[in-house]
């Protein structure tokens, strides 16, 4: 950022503004997130008033440089945010505005100049906005103002009112006005925690990562769980999923629950059983209904996971249908027909790229056929499943959750999962026996 003071931050939202009489309520949790995310906040309040939002101090100084980053970590962590532009509060006085536009202009002018492309032409533009209508002057007629103060010093600005690299913005309220000269695009979407929650199947790979991330960005919180096969998998990767799950923390009101399961006794029964072929698309079938179990006791809408159509063999269109037909619980996939570069560079931009490029083995890979089942219909599954315990193996895997600490990794059994499971699922999964 410039040299140009800041002792506010303007707030802008853009789809909770469609949410009619719910608005308010959109709004609280949108600024409740951002002050989540603000390290001594007590000192940060908000302006607010008839739609406009500003993060300012409390006691209305400017910021310090290390605010300056506060607020802006803080800001650019928060779904629901369109955009934001560091700024100047002051009197909705016409001298006083002008003044400042004047002695801060250059920094602005230096900062933009330097984004420029090789032979670009530097545009402006001065917009105003009055919600007061007794100040003197017109929106229109202070703009004017404000071009004929600044623009005759600049020979190489060029006036484009449409799009200009540099943008002087003037707001004018009954109580204050607001200046600023930069703007910033925000993550968009909803706040976390406007929409129902969901559970996620996270994975120590690039997909599911990214595939929680878009969630959050349509305002559900999102806890998840994760398979694991120890002793077949290392311990490594609980390790390396919770610290996956940490940077997600981060875009949350609140942390995750994260839950892992060994599904290696589920998996052996598979092996011994079943025909090599479907293992991989029956690993998958457990891992969605342990997690509609789980679901269930966690009070989340929907299950979520990384698939992409034709990624691996697991996610032909046959397959995909197959495994969704293991559970009547709703799944959310996100990435379903995203290139893999647009994952990646989402992936990039919430920062589990390089987590998830570290190398792990996970539970798909254990026992993993050599030539897997492409075309796997649901007949065949159901045939497959009727070869091994299918029941008991999920009731090993519920025995075998334990929600984890994703710091200091402690392990906490999850009885109840048992419970939920006869009572809500046996019977329709695997009949009366
Ligand atoms: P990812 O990069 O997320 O691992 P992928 O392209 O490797 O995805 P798969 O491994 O077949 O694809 O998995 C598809 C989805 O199934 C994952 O995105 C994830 O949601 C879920 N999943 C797969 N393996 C696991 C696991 N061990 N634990 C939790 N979820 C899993
Ligand atoms: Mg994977």
């Amino acid at each position: 950022m410039s040299n140009i003071p800041v002792n506010c931050f303007l707030l802008r939202y853009n789809e909770i503004g469609t949410k009619g009489k719910n608005r308010w309520q959109f709004e609280q949790k949108l600024l409740n997130n951002i002050s989540r995310q603000l390290t001594n906040r007590n000192e940060f309040n908000y302006y607010r008033d008839q739609g406009r939002f500003a993060l300012k101090k409390r006691d209305n100084s400017f910021f310090s440089p290390k605010e300056i980053q506060i607020a802006t970590e803080a800001l650019n962590r928060t779904f629901g945010l369109e955009s934001y532009a560091p700024g100047i509060m002051t009197d909705p006085d016409s001298d006083t505005i002008l003044e400042l536009i004047e002695k801060h202009f250059p920094s602005a002018y230096e900062l933009g100049k330097n984004q420029l492309l090789p032979q670009q032409d530097y545009t402006c533009r001065v917009r105003c906005r009055r919600s007061w209508k007794k100040f003197p002057y017109t929106s229109k007629e202070m703009e004017i103002n404000i071009a004929d103060k600044i623009l005759p010093s600049y020979d190489d600005l060029k006036v484009n009112l449409k799009k200009a690299h540099l943008t002087i913005g003037v707001e004018i309220r009954p109580d204050i006005a607001f200046i600023h000269f930069q703007d910033y695009k925000g993550l968009g979407g909803l706040p976390v925690g406007s929409s129902d929650p969901v559970l996620c199947l996270l994975s120590g790979g690039i997909d599911s990562p990214v595939a929680a991330f878009k969630a959050m960005q349509r305002g559900s919180h999102v806890n998840s769980v994760t398979f694991e096969s120890f002793p077949y998998t290392q311990p490594e990767l609980i390790d390396k999923v919770a610290k996956l799950q940490n940077i997600l923390d981060r875009y949350q009101d609140r942390p995750a629950q994260f839950y892992a399961c060994n599904m290696a006794e589920s998996q052996k029964m598979i092996r011994d059983k079943c025909s090599e072929r479907f293992r991989t698309i029956l690993y998958r079938r457990i891992m969605m209904r342990v997690s509609s179990v789980l679901a269930v006791h966690l009070k989340a809408k929907a299950l979520l996971t990384g698939e992409a159509v034709g990624q691996v063999a697991s996610q032909t269109l046959a397959n995909m249908d197959t495994i969704n037909r293991s559970t009547d619980t709703l799944v959310l996939r996100p990435l379903v027909c995203m290139d893999k570069n647009e994952v990646i560079a989402i992936a990039e931009k919430a920062g589990t790229f390089d987590v998830s490029n570290i190398q792990c083995a996970d539970s798909c890979t254990t026992f993993a056929p050599g030539k897997p089942a492409t075309n796997g219909n649901p007949r065949l599954l159901e045939e497959q499943e009727t070869r091994y315990e299918a029941s008991d193996a999920i009731i090993d895997c519920l025995k075998n959750t334990r929600l984890i600490d994703t710091h200091s990794l402690e392990e906490t059994p999850v009885p109840e999962l048992i419970e939920i499971y006869e009572q809500n699922f046996k019977r329709q999964w695997f009949g009366n026996d």
